[in-house]
């Protein structure tokens, strides 16, 4: 067994290092034996699923989604909502996870049309309004009934108003969503959307492996990620969490 990492444009929706994230799953993957592979889906490039996936969409400014929203709105776009309909698992982050809504407005009123996953809408900041820039601690619910925190940073001019779709969490602190309704990012079955910078990843090396296991599991129902012996990585997370905390 395989799992295959397909990280969409990859070159031009890398805002902030969002890369770290392939880079996370691929060494939580090698260092427990798991076979990974990362496959680059560029403009005009199919998306070819094996079974085991994870779908990773990074952020980007105004103008380089503007370049991938022709190439989104055929047969790619398509091949998304069936793979998100179908329980694949899908990270979108900040302008990727805009693009994974029904649609994102610039602040110069340009309306791009997004793939549908999340029924989510855009719109740009007031004039008067500040981008949405700083530390995040996220609340994040659990099918068990428990909770986790992820911690990142934001920077986005987007206002994301949810429809009929579930918050990944609620924010602890920062502005989250749209900076006023308390919710971040979007949820739903396997596809996850945020605006956590960070990147998000490596700094919450339980959401990494939650997104292997899920990939994992589509081939094996029965499967259970082992745990690894990270407390490197699980105190670098605690730490981010202190930091955060302190620099509002
Ligand atoms: N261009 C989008 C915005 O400003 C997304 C930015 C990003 O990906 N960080 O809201």
């Amino acid at each position: 067994m395989k799992l295959t990492i397909h990280h969409l444009y990859a070159n031009m929706m890398n805002l902030y290092g969002d890369r770290g994230n392939v880079i996370s799953i691929k060494k939580r993957c090698e260092w427990r034996g798991i076979a990974v592979e990362v496959v680059d889906v560029d403009l005009g490039e199919k998306i070819r699923p094996t079974g085991c996936d994870i779908f990773l969409f990074g952020g980007g400014q105004d103008r380089e989604q503007a370049l991938l929203v022709e190439d989104l709105s055929g047969s790619k776009g398509a091949d998304l909502r069936a793979i998100a309909d179908d329980g694949g698992v899908i990270l979108g982050v900040c302008g990727g996870y805009q693009l994974m809504g029904h649609s994102y407005e610039t602040p110069e009123g340009d309306r791009l049309s997004g793939v549908g996953i999340f029924d989510l809408r855009t719109e740009p900041r007031k004039p008067h309004e500040e981008r949405l820039i700083g530390n995040v601690i996220v609340r994040v619910g659990l099918p068990d009934g428990s909770e986790r925190e992820l911690v990142g940073f934001e920077n986005h001019g987007g206002r994301t108003r949810l429809g009929d779709v579930e918050p990944l969490g609620y924010v602890v602190l920062g502005h989250g969503n749209n900076g006023e309704d308390g919710t971040e990012g979007a949820r739903r079955d396997n596809c996850y959307g945020t605006y956590l910078h960070g990147s998000l990843l490596p700094k919450n090396p339980w959401f990494t492996d939650l997104l292997i296991e899920s990939a994992i599991r589509r081939v094996d129902d029965s499967f259970k990620l082992e745990p690894l012996d990270d407390s490197a990585e699980q105190a670098a997370f605690a730490a981010a969490v202190e930091r955060a905390r302190g620099r509002r």
